[in-house]
């Protein structure tokens, strides 16, 4: 169904006038206003205009499952006629949080059979600092406060959060927390020394063992990564970084929180990226896909070993959101989990669409723009570059990479473009068809991409 012209009009202006976008250049906004998207259909997007785009990035990183999900649909509606509303304060509970956290205990790794629950990812994290900051407080280590983080990580954008983060762009903007400091990320195809690419995982891994050295093990109380970067541009570690800095975790007195906001839920061909990368996290973020993006939900799981401390000293934990455990966003989140059981979408999707996906990926690597091909699962970037072999970029300031996801539009695609690279994550339940469709139209923008810059495809 067309919007009509006029009604286009006036939801365009209407924007501009009262909308602040998140994430957004507010100037250039204010001129030409919001692109407006209409409906949804399995993993197709449309705008006011009628122009189908097929979804390569799941909604932002969350609707795995696509748009038409009627059983998540038919929970939420039902739950909103049995109890809308009620908070989990001052010892109160109810039947969908209890539902929804024994369902995540069930998928989650063994050491985790508590959780706490959020609105978002960036709530996760900030809930992330108040636990371990009170984990160590009740064990009697209060000099424990240091948390180690990365660059160019996002871990969300509540102050405490985007402190955590390692956006440069983002810490311009506001003066965050002070007990956050930050190592290089595992960015092999930024990487120019002399390593091999095993030799550089491990020796950025060792970042962290001289950060803990620098600040003092009996000053750290965490580290906080996300198993493979995602709007860094999908920054897949070498395979030694993540054993490396298991490793370095297990030696010393400081907990490992994983991010897996994105990784989460089946984006790496496991139910969590721990299982890809073999990695053993004290505290582990979800949020994105955990209902499929129907509704606001994240939180935090919790493992024994802080679990024990926390729920064995007595006194309040103060921490809380008036929605955490909120029944509809509960109940989107247990269908979900119900879909990707009863439908074995991980294990099917692991055994069949995802290789096929980083297969035909792998073939655009012959195309004269294409730096590098990287990912895991259903999750990856193209890196656009104008020469292969230095890696000389497109044009400054990353534009090649706005270029191409402005073609990929064009031609019915929606990508993401973070710097250079050109990120893709479509739903989990693309078929084969759909995926070469994906390739097709990410092809003919990669061609009017190397064409707007001169280069032969
Ligand atoms: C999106 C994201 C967050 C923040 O989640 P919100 O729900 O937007 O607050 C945190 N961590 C990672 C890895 C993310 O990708």
């Amino acid at each position: 169904m067309n919007i009509a012209n006029n009604t286009f009009k006036t939801l365009k202006d209407l924007d501009k006038a009262h909308y602040l976008h998140p994430f957004t250049d507010l100037q250039e906004h204010k001129q030409k206003g919001g692109d407006i998207f209409s409906r949804a259909e399995h993993i197709y997007i449309y705008n006011s205009e009628g122009k189908q785009l097929l979804d390569g990035m799941s909604g932002l990183w969350c609707s795995n499952l696509g748009y038409s999900q009627p059983t998540i649909n038919k929970a939420i509606t039902q739950q909103l006629e049995v109890l809308p509303y009620y908070n989990s304060f001052f010892q109160c509970t109810h039947q969908l949080a209890v539902d929804m956290a024994k369902s995540l205990v069930e998928v989650t790794p063994p050491q985790f059979n508590k959780v706490f629950f959020t609105n978002s990812g960036s709530e996760a994290n900030d809930t992330n600092i108040r636990l371990v900051h009170r984990y160590y407080n009740l064990l009697e280590k209060p000099n424990k406060k240091q948390i180690i983080s990365r660059k160019n990580a996002y871990h969300g954008s509540t102050v405490a959060a985007g402190s955590l983060g390692g956006f440069n762009g983002m810490h311009e903007q506001y003066t965050g927390v002070n007990y956050v400091h930050h190592i290089a990320e595992p960015n092999w195809f930024g990487y120019d020394g002399e390593l091999d690419r095993d030799a550089f995982g491990k020796h950025v891994a060792q970042e962290l063992a001289a950060k803990i050295d620098e600040l003092g093990e009996e000053n750290v109380a965490a580290f906080i990564a996300e198993p493979i970067q995602g709007a860094a541009g999908v920054i897949v570690p070498p395979e030694t970084y993540w054993p490396e800095i298991s490793k370095i975790c297990k030696e010393r007195d400081i907990l490992l929180i994983l991010d897996e906001v994105i990784c989460g839920f089946g984006r790496t061909g496991n139910w969590f990226a721990a299982e890809t990368y073999n990695i053993e996290p004290d505290l582990l973020t979800f949020a994105k896909g955990v209902t499929n993006g129907y509704q606001p939900l994240g939180g935090v799981m919790v493992s024994d070993k802080v679990a024990d401390v926390i729920t064995c000293n007595e006194g309040e934990f103060t921490h809380g959101f008036t929605y955490s455990g909120h029944p509809l966003a509960c109940a989107a989140g247990i269908a979900t989990l119900d879909i990707l059981k009863n439908e074995q979408v991980i294990e099917k999707g692991a055994a069949d669409i995802m290789p096929y996906f980083q297969a035909r990926l792998r073939s655009l690597e012959d195309h004269p723009i294409v730096g590098e091909v990287r990912g895991v699962g259903m999750l990856a970037a193209l890196e656009l570059v104008k020469n292969k072999s230095s890696k000389e970029r497109l044009a400054p300031d990353c534009e090649g990479g706005a270029i191409c996801k402005m073609h990929a539009i064009e031609h019915g695609l929606m990508v993401r473009s973070v710097g250079d690279a050109i990120v893709t994550a479509p739903p989990l339940i693309c078929s084969r068809e759909e995926i070469d469709l994906l390739i097709t139209r990410l092809t003919i923008a990669l061609d009017y991409t190397a064409k707007h810059y001169g280069i032969k495809s």
